[in-house]
């Protein structure tokens, strides 16, 4: 299979925060196994310019993850380093270096003519300016959103993973060339407690779609449809920035949303039918039996192949997951739907219509 604009960078396997952290680099060990079963040629990047980095985080706080062991846990603590979400770890500066150079490579392939670049070890949307948190150090979507922003001035960022996108929505507030749309769990229920509905922003840039816990694939799709591509339709971005985290399907741990693969396949086809220069990127999902096949599902759905019925036969053994596709889906798809119906009235009456 040929896909263009694969960056990968070994470093980003590194990238753990310890043997009990949930956000287990085994993740993207299967997906570059599975990837390089179905022939996609993985590319290393330059590394980035510290200089890009500089423009979306402070230099205090990159200094901080550069080297940790100068500075004092009070130090580490006003920048969300050193508690459980993000505690240090060895070369956390160099594998945080990694993501980001691939964000920045995909994002400068698109600028310069490719209808695709992909970093599957990013999309880590909760880092802000100066402060780690929920396992994101720097924020790879930001850099990528810049990267576009040299030759577009519309860019849309959509975040399907279950925690809202707080970190790139606060980065891009201010920012009328940017819009952010995420459909989440609800913050009253989950990480990190923000994104609801009315948090539009000052600019109407902020698109919110809330999902409660048990919500159904059927009504998160509806939610999607109805809360955020109406949005973008409005809008008229030039090129998105895609994060695709998993965290929705069923079989999460550290989410309640019971989406299916089957759903959550076809909002990216939604967005893949969007005839625009794309950066796509990872994001979160910690179970280690959905993500490969969900990310490389994603990835063939944006080249525009078919998504095979099984796995190679030897992956699919090794790991249990015979079928890209959930077999069965043992939770009923419409729970949540009344709820999101008026998310979504909300949305149409006092939300798209402002997004300019
Ligand atoms: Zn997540």
């Amino acid at each position: 299979m040929a896909v263009d604009h694969f960056y990968f960078h070994p470093l980003t396997e590194e990238y753990e925060f310890g043997p009990k952290h949930p956000l287990r680099p085994e993740r993207l060990r299967r997906t570059r196994r599975l990837l390089s079963e179905l022939g996609v040629a993985l590319i290393q990047p330059e590394e980035a310019l510290l200089s890009k980095i500089q423009k979306v985080h402070s230099e205090d706080y990159i200094e901080v993850v550069r080297t940790p062991s100068k500075f004092g846990w009070e130090r580490l603590a006003k920048h969300g380093l050193g508690s459980g979400d993000c505690p240090v770890f060895p070369r956390m500066f160099e594998s945080t270096l990694a993501y980001c150079s691939c964000a920045i490579a995909a994002a400068k392939a698109v600028v310069t003519g490719a209808p695709r670049g992909y970093n599957i070890a990013g999309g880590l949307h909760h880092a802000f300016r100066s402060r780690a948190a929920g396992f994101c150090i720097f924020n790879d979507p930001a850099l990528a959103i810049n990267e576009l922003l040299a030759r577009w001035d519309r860019v849309a960022y959509v975040d399907i993973d279950v925690h809202h996108g707080d970190g790139v929505q606060k980065i891009f507030e201010d920012d009328p060339r940017v819009l952010c749309c995420s459909i989440h769990q609800d913050g009253r229920t989950l990480f990190p407690g923000t994104g609801s509905p009315a948090e539009t922003g000052p600019l109407f840039n902020g698109i919110n779609v809330i999902c409660p816990p048990e919500t159904g694939a059927a009504a998160w799709l509806y939610g999607f449809r109805e809360g955020i591509l109406p949005a973008l339709e409005r809008f008229q971005p030039q090129a998105l920035v895609i994060q695709h985290g998993t965290d929705s399907h069923f079989d999460d741990p550290l989410a309640r949303v019971r989406n299916t693969v089957q759903s959550w396949l076809a909002a990216v086809s939604d967005l893949r039918r969007m005839d625009l220069p794309k950066v796509i990127l990872g994001g979160g999902g910690y179970r280690l039996e959905c993500v490969p096949r969900m990310w490389v599902a994603a990835i063939l759905t944006h080249e525009g192949l078919k998504v095979p019925e099984f796995l190679p036969e030897t992956l699919g053994q090794e790991w249990g997951t015979p079928t890209f596709l959930d077999r069965e889906n043992p939770y009923d798809p419409n729970v949540g739907q009344r709820e999101i119906e008026s998310v979504v009235n909300y949305l149409r009456e006092f939300v798209h219509p402002k997004v300019a």
